[in-house]
């Protein structure tokens, strides 16, 4: 396309959307406040959520009460009005195509009934047909005048968003589909292709401007899916574009440390101190960390695998090998109990070697914390586990070799870039997290992370059984509890407490904490929340710990990492308020010892759908992908735990990670195709891509938050 008309179509995207027809100061004002819509461009981008075909008109005698949405064409005979209680009625409108009779009823707005639909007149009714008293009816039909649609152009009729403010200043879906069209016959020039030829070609795509007016107004339901394919497609290369090329970017620009032998550190320890065989999966991700250390590349990897797969002793093995190279090694834990609890972990694995390891939290005060210091200014302190108290300024390396992290979703991409600078080059970076992510939501949330997964837990584990109990069933849960204690086990009781500040929350664990003393005399009980002092806190857990209580009484804060084999069985209360991934996270902290274990999910006795579905999930299977995967699809990916914290938002306009997998890989393909082309991204050849790239990232403040 010659460069003028490419400026007069962009020109035109860019307009105000006050200078489209039928667009007023009001309506502006409504648009941008509602839906972020201020140019023509973005109406455009504002794509329709659900289409209804059009394309043919029924006869009442062909419905049947499992049809979708149909369109009957008709006259009105006759109203009638039924009362339904104390100033409430039903108005039903008789309706004939002149071979049969149904009924249109409307609940509420009678007034506006009669004043706009007359008898006699010809419509086009729409809805959705249901049978009651014996015949069809429509509820809250949309009616047309028949002499207003032109039924040779309708296809499939587009669906908008609106918001309920946008409906009290009656604008419907109706309105935003006519100023789509006014807008789409003024744009005169064809809409400048925003995707090189020849991907356009090979994958077989509907041009830009072909999918815009398709998008909008597609003559069937195949248009429509192409249509939609190639937008979304569009939309997922560009975010995969830019994270591989600030991947690239990275690579170029820092080295990494080449840390060749696997060292002496690691083999003592592999021939002495391990005391069992490593998993095929362990040995596995330990060839591909090893890779990444002797490459001069920085490792940057993300090791996911379900609780109890054993990540902890991976990122131990991780350690070994910087320090067998000269090097230091850090783990951070995103809780104070956690990084405690690490020490403890990596003290015994390491019990008997001379390797100095300490301890660094908020905690760690004075003459201690000027000794962890020196050491690691010094090299005497070779393994370091802390918090985000690692992160502060003073905290300082004589040669960090590699950082792990432990629960990345509670760190941000700039916390971990804070770490680069502890030492001179960037440490090689191991970010592990046991929320598992399916992997097309994996390539966008850590898109710039290599994705090691350990897929095979430890043998001999018995997978726990999940068991659903209503509260009404308390009784028999009791006795069962009881029945566990005395064979010598311990028992998990966790309360909701989304927000630690909720006060009745609070007072639910407070409540049940007293009745549940009540209930058991004959044992002793921890009790545990978010809002008890830190010491508090872990003196009552190092009681249940050290098997002193047999029950522990908590909130979530138990959630990640909590280690105690003895413990079998895990009784949730009110189920039904927590997230898929959080049930998964703290029935996790059961069946890591031999016996047999539970996962009591209790819930209240009226469920929503979708919380039923939870439920369900969590008794079928124990897979965290499984489970992470229908996660996403019953939250949708912002809802998502981590997505948040990440940093990065989700901005996607058409494509949706859940649905479109497949489509985000093709897209992740089709990007590593061209990075790997052109790596530094400056090529004359993909000058249209890079361009394209820079113009989104100017207008679009999500994808800032990647880079
Ligand atoms: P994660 O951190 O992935 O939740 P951990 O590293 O805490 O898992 O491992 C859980 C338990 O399994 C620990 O007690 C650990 O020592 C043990 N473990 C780890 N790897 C193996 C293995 N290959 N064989 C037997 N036990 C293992
Ligand atoms: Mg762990």
């Amino acid at each position: 396309m010659p460069n003028s008309k490419l400026a007069q179509a962009m020109d035109i995207l860019s307009q105000d959307i006050m200078y489209l027809p039928g667009v007023g100061p009001q309506r502006k004002e409504l648009l941008k406040k509602e839906l972020e819509v201020s140019t023509w461009g973005g109406l455009l981008e504002y794509y329709p959520y659900k289409y209804v075909d059009r394309s043919r008109i029924y006869a009442i005698s062909e419905l049947t009460s499992d049809m979708p949405f149909v369109q009957i064409k008709g006259h009105i005979l006759s109203f009638e009005e039924f009362e339904m209680g104390p100033r409430k009625k039903r108005v039903v409108a008789h309706f004939t195509d002149d071979h049969g009779v149904m009924d249109l009823v409307w609940f509420s707005g009678a007034q506006y009934v009669y004043k706009n639909y007359k008898v006699g007149v010809e419509y086009i009714v729409f809805g959705r047909p249901s049978v009651f008293g014996g015949r069809y009816q429509i509820a809250h039909p949309d009616i047309d005048l028949a002499k207003d649609l032109q039924l040779s152009e309708m296809g499939m009729q587009p669906y908008y968003i609106t918001t309920e403010r946008m409906k009290k200043a009656g604008m419907s879906s109706r309105n935003i589909e006519r100023l789509v069209k006014t807008m789409l016959q003024k744009i005169a020039t064809p809409l400048p292709e925003t995707l090189p030829p020849f991907i356009v070609e090979r994958l077989h795509l509907m041009s830009r401007d072909e999918a815009m007016r398709c998008v909008h107004y597609p003559r069937n339901a195949m248009d429509m899916k192409k249509a939609r394919e190639r937008l979304k497609f569009e939309e997922l290369f560009y975010v995969q574009l830019n994270i591989l090329r600030y991947a690239s970017d990275h690579r170029r620009k820092y080295r990494g440390y080449i840390l060749n032998k696997v060292g002496q550190e690691f083999n003592d320890f592999y021939a002495n101190n391990l005391k069992f065989e490593l998993t095929g999966a362990q040995k596995r991700v330990m060839h591909e960390i090893r890779d990444d250390m002797r490459s001069g590349r920085q490792m940057n990897r993300l090791l996911q695998g379900d609780v109890g797969s054993g990540k902890t002793l991976v990122a131990l093995m991780t350690m070994l090998i910087a320090l067998g190279n000269g090097y230091q090694a850090c783990i951070m834990a995103p809780t104070e109990i956690l990084a405690e609890q690490h020490l403890a972990t990596i003290r015994e694995f390491l019990d008997g070697m001379d390797i100095r390891t300490e301890l660094l939290t908020g905690m760690v005060k004075g003459k201690q914390r000027t000794k962890v210091l020196d050491g690691l200014i010094s090299g005497d302190v070779r393994i370091l586990v802390g918090t985000h108290a690692i992160l502060e300024d003073p905290v300082r390396f004589q040669r960090l070799g590699v950082a792990v992290i432990d629960e990345q979703h509670r760190f941000g991409v700039a916390q971990r870039a804070r770490l680069w600078a502890k030492s001179e080059n960037p440490p090689h970076i191991l970010v592990m997290t046991a929320t598992p992510i399916p992997r097309t939501l994996a390539m966008t949330i850590y898109g710039d992370l290599d994705v090691s997964v350990i897929d095979e837990l430890p043998p001999g584990r018995k997978p726990v059984q999940t068991i659903h109990k209503f509260d009404n069933q308390m009784t028999s849960l009791y006795n069962g509890i009881r029945q566990q204690i005395r064979l010598g086990r311990q028992v998990y009781i966790v309360y909701p407490l989304i927000t630690e500040s909720e006060k009745s929350d609070l007072k639910n664990l407070e409540e049940g904490y007293a009745a549940l003393c009540d209930i058991f005399p004959e044992f002793s009980i921890s009790k545990v929340h978010g809002r008890m002092k830190s010491k508090e806190k872990d003196a009552e857990m190092q009681k249940f710990v050290s098997g002193e209580t047999q029950i522990l009484v908590a909130t979530t804060v138990i959630e990640v990492g909590v280690n105690v084999p003895n413990a079998s069985v895990m009784v949730i209360l009110d189920s039904q308020r927590f997230g898929l991934s959080q049930l998964h996270q703290l029935r996790g902290r059961v069946g890591r010892g031999a016996d047999q274990s539970y996962c009591i999910l209790v819930t209240t006795y009226k469920l929503s759908d979708v919380t039923r579905k939870r439920i369900d999930i969590m008794c079928q299977t124990n897979d965290g992908f499984r489970i992470a995967e229908a996660d996403l699809k019953l939250r949708g990916p912002g809802d998502l735990e981590g997505t948040q914290q990440s940093g990065i938002a989700f901005d996607l306009k058409i494509a949706d990670i859940a649905r479109d997998g497949q489509l985000v890989a093709l897209a992740r393909q089709e990007a590593q195709r061209i990075i790997d082309a052109d790596p530094t991204c400056t090529s004359s050849q993909y000058a249209m891509l890079w361009n394209r790239l820079r113009q989104l990232r100017d207008t679009n403040v999500n994808w800032a938050a990647i880079s």
